[in-house]
């Protein structure tokens, strides 16, 4: 059965058409006052970007929604889990520093921050399921412990992933550190040692300090590694690459089981909003924001994380590419531009495999509103 995805496009022409209102009338759209009940903890789920990141969500959307989520009477709190790389939101403290400096205080947005996994990251639960790779997934314990579940994604492109969305934002999102190093498994990227230069651009890069410069080249301690992707991206000559075999795009399939876990017990009072704007290569981890690589489209509403992500790809694909971004090619309306940036990673596989766990629909029927 196709899955309902409610769109807006980003062009305003009048105050009462602003993105702002439309972002209302598109949640409203989800019927969440009809399932949530008064005096329920929401987690508002979003990234709240790395420090030097600027591509984030803005949090004037965030206070559209948590406005609205008060008004029915509901106890909304904005949350994200931390990261296993060390950098500014790898504990509490600093995840909540970063977050205030990037405008997500209580002032802007009225609702508190709870970093969902605690202090360090060590707070999860498991949770069980029948899964292809796993029987147990460990998700963050504010997740599991909110009643219901408001999902914020910034859509853009992914270097393991392909491109991230609402699944990225339950799996990698939701889950505690063991989770995370439970996904990234076998994600070590290789040096092509013909093109490494030698720069060392990498090594100042890597948040697990696993590369080194031995003659001149560089080397990944693969025990160390924590596939995060970081010297994938910021290699300036491409000489580090992810291996995309079988094993490669597993990740893709750990990912749907770690987003069927995030949701397993809240099936039915989980929403999802996407953002189709500042789409760029690479995600909301890195501490710097490329050039969008096709432009600014619009809002996505739906219940279905499957269907809004489909819907999410399917709409970049049917842009024009920019110029002056990381394309190198595909730049014309329905070629795949996550293929472009990131070839031999398959990107489908995430919805394939999430779509066969039963949480979602590839197929959807897009509703235009506003
Ligand atoms: S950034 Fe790239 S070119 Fe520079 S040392 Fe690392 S792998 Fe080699
Ligand atoms: S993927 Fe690259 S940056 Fe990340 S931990 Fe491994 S070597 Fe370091």
């Amino acid at each position: 059965m196709k899955s309902k995805v409610y769109f807006s496009e980003r062009r305003s022409t009048s105050g009462r058409k602003s993105l702002a209102v439309k972002l209302g009338k598109l949640f409203d759209r989800l019927g969440y006052k009809d399932v949530m009940e008064k005096g329920e903890l929401v987690a508002v789920k979003l990234h709240f970007g790395e420090r030097g990141l600027t591509t984030f969500i803005n949090p004037v959307f965030v206070r559209v929604v948590v406005e609205r989520l008060l008004k029915k009477g509901l106890k909304p709190f904005l949350t994200d889990t931390n990261t296993l790389y060390i950098e500014s939101r790898h504990n509490a403290v600093d995840h909540l520093q970063t977050a205030v400096r990037h405008g997500f205080g209580f002032a802007t947005t009225e609702a508190p921050i709870i970093i969902a996994d605690g202090l360090r990251g060590l707070d999860s639960k498991d949770v069980s399921l029948s899964g292809k790779h796993f029987e147990t997934v460990k998700i963050a314990q504010a997740i599991l412990d909110a009643d219901s579940m408001v999902v914020l994604s910034h859509v853009k492109g992914h270097v393991i992933s392909g491109f991230g969305g609402a699944l990225k934002n339950l799996s990698m999102g939701c889950s505690s550190r063991a989770g995370k190093h439970m996904m990234h498994a076998d994600m070590v990227p290789e040096v092509q040692e013909d093109k490494c230069r030698g720069d060392a651009v990498c090594v100042h890069h890597c948040p697990a300090h696993c590369i080194t410069m031995v003659n001149k080249k560089a080397v990944i301690d693969k025990e160390l590694c924590i596939g995060c992707g970081e010297c994938v991206a910021a290699c300036p000559h491409e000489a580090i690459k992810v291996d995309w075999t079988e094993d490669g795009n597993l990740m893709q399939e750990r990912m749907a089981e770690f987003a069927l876990g995030a949701v397993q017990d809240k099936r039915d009072k989980c929403c999802f909003i996407n953002f189709l704007m500042d789409i760029t290569p690479h995600c909301d981890c890195h501490d710097w924001s490329d050039s969008p690589f096709v432009p600014d489209i619009g809002i996505l509403a739906s219940c279905d994380p499957v269907a809004i992500d489909q819907a999410s790809v399917d709409m970049i694909n049917d842009q024009h590419g920019l110029a002056n971004s990381k394309l190198s090619g595909s730049y014309l309306q329905g070629e795949d531009k996550f293929a472009n940036l990131f070839p031999g990673c398959d990107y489908t596989r995430q919805l394939a495999h999430a779509e066969n766990m039963g949480l979602g629909s590839r197929e959807y029927e897009l509703i235009k509103v506003g």
